[in-house]
């Protein structure tokens, strides 16, 4: 298979490495940094990179093309490479929020599939890149209901059908767990699972950092051990891509951060009124929704 990869940063970069052990598949990419372009070639995440898309040779050819750039960038980035692609390409994206890409994108590129690899570490750029990133980690394919609209649209159903078991048997070959839903249905997920816990995360930092008494500072900072550092790891990460998950993921990520207040609040209140046994009992109740939910 002929396959394009555009922003070879750690998923981009991760991707391309998995799919060049294939030697079935041919893989570029495009990055536009030159000293990346070097680096992506040199660690084998792409057999060619350039920094612009007129200078892939194989374009026309392409099967499937995966955006792995900044959530800001992904429009953009689609809207400026469709003038060049052949009809049969399918486009899919790896970003971390759908609503505010899929129903657009499509509009742009209609063998388009969302899609959202549920995979990472602490580091970013290509130099982060991993090999078996997304082994046994889930992955959110996003049709939209395009894809079982039946009717006047057959063909264009057709077509996004296709599209979609492309996308499905590339990330299964990769060893990844798919998941299928609407973008929406991902985004209320991940509000929960992944953006609340970095406001939550960042807010913990914040509000510990920002201790008055210099000798409770420095003490806490030299007591906090594997507890502080579990709360406080994701609210350390990319700035970046923190960012994004609150501008493009705004309405879901707000009813999760409500509800969250609602709840701590509540929490406040026993604490206040001295409600001792109430506090065992929402701390059993937690206890035992951990498990069940991590199971
Ligand atoms: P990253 O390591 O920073 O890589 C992004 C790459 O995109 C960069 O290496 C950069 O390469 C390129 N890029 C940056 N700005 C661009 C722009 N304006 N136009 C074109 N290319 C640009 O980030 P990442 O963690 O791989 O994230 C990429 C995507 O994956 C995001 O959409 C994110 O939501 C999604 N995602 C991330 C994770 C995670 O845990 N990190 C997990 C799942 C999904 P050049 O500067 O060389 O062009």
């Amino acid at each position: 298979m002929r396959i394009g990869i555009i922003g070879l940063g750690l998923i981009g970069g991760s991707l391309g490495r998995d799919l060049c052990l294939n030697p079935e598949n041919y893989v570029w990419g495009i990055s536009r940094n030159e000293s990346t372009c070097e680096q992506a070639i040199a660690m084998q995440a792409v057999h060619f990179a350039a920094q612009d898309i007129s200078q892939i040779s194989q374009l026309s050819q392409t099967n499937l093309i995966f955006i792995c750039t900044p959530i800001a960038a992904i429009l953009p980035t689609i809207a400026q490479i469709a003038p060049y692609l052949s009809p049969q390409t399918v486009i899919t994206d790896v970003g971390s929020v759908k609503v505010a890409i899929v129903d657009a994108a499509e509009k742009l590129w209609d063998r388009f599939i969302g899609a959202h690899p549920m995979a990472g570490n602490a580091f970013s750029g290509i130099q982060a890149a991993e090999l078996g990133l997304f082994q046994g980690r889930p992955c959110v394919i996003t049709p939209n209901t395009q894809v079982n609209f039946q009717g006047d649209f057959q063909d264009n159903f057709q077509s996004s059908l296709d599209a979609l078991n492309l996308v499905r048997q590339v990330w299964q070959s990769l060893g990844a767990v798919i998941y299928e839903c609407s973008p929406v249905a991902h985004d209320c997920a991940v509000a929960w699972i992944s953006h609340l816990p970095v406001f939550v995360s960042a807010s913990l930092i914040q509000a510990c950092t920002e201790e008055v008494n210099p000798i409770v500072a420095d003490l806490a900072k030299h007591l906090a051990s594997s507890g502080f550092r579990d709360t406080s790891r994701v609210g350390g990460g990319n700035p970046q891509l923190g960012r994004y998950m609150a501008e493009y993921n705004r309405e879901a990520l707000l009813l999760s951060l409500e509800k969250y207040q609602l709840v701590l609040q509540a929490a406040i209140a026993q604490i206040q009124a001295n409600d001792w046994q109430g506090i065992e009992e929402l701390l059993t109740q937690t206890q035992v929704n951990r498990s069940a939910f991590l199971d």
